[in-house]
């Protein structure tokens, strides 16, 4: 299919230098349009081109050094500079009207008030990112992106919506990173190059997460980042921040406490209070009940798992079900686990070292984040212990432990292929145990089964964590939050980070313990929060929080047409109808050509097509090519006379091309 389009598209090549008139070109363009579509139907994302109709919006593909879904490979990296951050003074300029039907991009002044707006991580799990402001003083406190969904195909990610932002990029004092998690600091390098490089504030792992990952990007300037500690006092603006110690399933998550002109207000980030964790210190609890002391005017509180009753378990507790399973297995056994889940992968190194036995690791990102980790003194085990995959048939089958990326059935990752019999250094025998320690993004529960079956057939041991608890939330359950409520104290209680069901629960808890119902603030993506004087409001304004999509070639938040029409062709598949016409006759040069993907299979359908092209060919005939104006006119009228016969016919609706060249 593809080559014919090429020769299709070389013809009209040839076309235009020979006779190069409009038509022909406007012709060569429609061609151009063929293939791009054609493109889309083989959804080959890095060939795609995407419609940049916005001009400011569309940001830049930062490309990659390591095979990403979205290396941008065509176009020129943008210029984002750093700028120059003058001390707060009072600009009244940059306010504007509300933009019609998209809720304000510039709110009036908010001098005199605290604006909190949770851009996104409301209505989803994932792009995390809170807007806190003050006057001319903005902090952001997280970037994070978000996996599409399963009807946003050919979607690499979704990341926060900065377009606010535009016009105040001097207001942004800097943005604070609660932890190492993809869904907190992933959007970074694709928004940060807009927002100026404003510095960067997190933990040390999360510094180095942050810094490893932007060392994907070619072309990227160095980001500004800072290393903070549980100790410090940072000053943005007017804000005053401070940082306390939560448990998550990476080390090095923090809540950040946020001192206003108005009031304390508290982000907790992702967070588990953990009274035994693995290699790091349980919450800091004496400092959440001091800050409680003092008064909190609002909390932001992770959502995630806020429907479930009781405490979230420890990490130490799946270290006793880990332990045995490793000590029993009788042959290799091979983990996969994300590579962000660093307690985990720290407990497991530790675990088989004890046992006596050898890990290799597989995935880039697994080694790469063992390096951080070992590297900061987070880990540490006998180097002996960590093995290269090329050496491990040197090992007896029960000393072996894998410890690899794909527990989500990622397409590339290495127990996919491992699975499948791809990978150059493992081929799965008989008696290895699999072991799949970690949940189930929603969307990829199909490809987990699929991928657990073909383990099965090859005669491994599959292990998940339902049979047994091999995976620990890192996300607070109801008894948690209550615990925290009650330390906190605050006036404001606002659920953060989970479809707004989650952020019900979460609410839900509050209103349980007596909390007033109006002081609970049940927030969508953009909505803006005020406080003043005490009092918050949850206002009815909203700042854009649309979808900001990254894929094949780059950012958009225009991307709603191009996912429209992959849906259509998902669907319903696609039909092109090619008329070759003399422009000095008038005269159809051949038979109208018929090409279709995805949409019934042609040679089964052999009748339906033949009575197609005979129909496309008289209505051609019957319009009269020299009096035509454009070739506008006749492809309108074949793609709605081709739409409405293929659907009497099929009842199905696939994208119609018409392609009309005049030679
Ligand atoms: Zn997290
Ligand atoms: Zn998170």
């Amino acid at each position: 299919m593809a080559e014919l389009v090429y020769a299709y598209v070389s013809e009209a090549y040839g076309a235009i230098l020979e006779g190069s008139s409009p038509s022909v070109r406007t012709n060569l363009i429609h061609l151009l349009i063929l293939r791009i579509s054609i493109m889309v139907l083989n959804s080959k994302p890095e060939s795609m081109v995407l419609p940049s109709k916005t001009g400011g919006t569309v940001l830049s593909p930062p490309p990659s050094k390591t095979p990403r879904p979205f290396a941008g490979r065509r176009r020129v990296y943008q210029t984002g500079k750093p700028i120059e951050r003058p001390a707060p003074t009072v600009n009244y300029k940059n306010l504007k009207d509300p933009a019609p039907g998209y809720g304000p991009v510039n709110l009036p002044d908010g001098k005199q008030k605290v604006r909190v707006v949770v851009i996104g991580g409301l209505e989803e799990i994932g792009r995390n990112c809170t807007l806190i402001e003050y006057g001319n003083d903005i902090i952001l406190i997280d970037l994070g992106l978000q996996f599409p969904e399963e009807d946003m195909p050919g979607i690499d990610y979704i990341i926060p919506n900065m377009g606010y932002l535009k016009g105040k990029e001097k207001n942004i004092r800097g943005v604070i990173i609660t932890h190492g998690h993809y869904d907190h600091i992933g959007g970074i390098p694709h928004l940060i190059p807009d927002l100026g490089y404003p510095p960067i504030y997190g933990l040390p792992i999360t510094v180095a997460i942050i810094k490893k990952r932007q060392e994907d990007y070619k072309g990227l300037r160095p980001l500004n980042l800072h290393n903070v500690t549980m100790n410090d006092k940072i000053q943005l603006g007017k804000f005053s921040l401070e940082f306390f110690h939560l448990n998550h399933n990476i080390p090095d998550a923090m809540g950040v406490i946020i001192r206003t002109p108005e009031g304390v207000i508290i982000h907790t980030g992702d967070w588990k209070f953990d009274y035994s964790p693995v290699g790091e210190a349980p919450a800091d609890l004496q400092k959440i009940a001091k800050i409680g002391s003092e008064g909190v005017l609002a909390l932001l509180s992770d959502s995630t798992n806020a429907s479930q009753p009781g405490h979230q378990i420890s990490e130490s507790e799946i270290g006793v079900n880990l332990e045995d399973l490793i000590a029993k297995s009788p042959g290799r056994i091979i983990i996969g686990t994300f590579s962000s889940l660093l307690s985990r992968v720290k407990q497991m190194i530790e675990m088989s070292e004890r046992l006596g036995k050898v890990v290799a690791l597989g995935g880039f990102s697994m080694k790469s984040n063992v390096e951080i980790a070992k590297e900061l003194g987070y880990m540490k085990f006998n180097p002996k212990t960590l093995v290269d995959l090329k050496q491990i048939d040197s090992y007896p089958l029960n000393k072996v432990v894998i410890i690899c990326t794909g527990a989500q059935g990622e397409k590339n990752a290495t127990l996919m292929r491992i699975a499948n019999g791809e990978h150059r250094e493992v081929k799965l025998l008989e008696g290895d145990t699999v072991v799949f320690s970690s949940s189930v993004i929603p969307g990829n529960e199909r490809t987990v089964q699929r991928l657990k079956d073909t383990l099965f057939r090859k005669g491994a041991e599959v292990i998940h964590y339902e049979m047994m608890d091999v995976h620990a939330g890192g996300h607070a359950k109801q008894e948690d939050v209550k615990l925290m409520l009650r330390l906190m104290n605050p006036k404001y209680f606002v659920p953060i980070h989970g479809n707004h069901f989650l952020l019900r629960y979460n609410g839900r808890i509050a209103t349980s313990m007596g909390f007033p119902k109006e002081n609970v603030f049940i927030a969508d993506n953009g909505q803006v929060m005020e406080f003043q004087n005490g009092v918050g409001t949850l206002t009815k304004m909203k700042i854009p929080a649309d979808y900001v999509f990254v894929d094949g070639l780059g950012v958009s938040d225009e991307t709603n047409v191009v996912l429209r029409d992959r849906q259509v062709l998902a669907e319903d598949g696609m039909v092109v109808v090619i008329a070759t016409i003399d422009s000095k006759t008038g005269k159809l040069i051949q038979n109208p050509d018929i090409i279709s993907r995805g949409f019934v299979f042609l040679k089964s359908h052999k009748e339906l097509i033949e009575d197609l092209r005979h129909r496309v060919k008289k209505l051609v005939i019957e319009s009269d090519p020299l009096s035509w104006a454009d070739t506008n006119y006749i492809r309108n009228k074949i793609r709605d006379y081709v739409g409405q016969f293929l659907f009497t016919k099929t009842e199905k609706r696939p994208m119609i091309l018409p392609v009309v060249i005049q030679v």
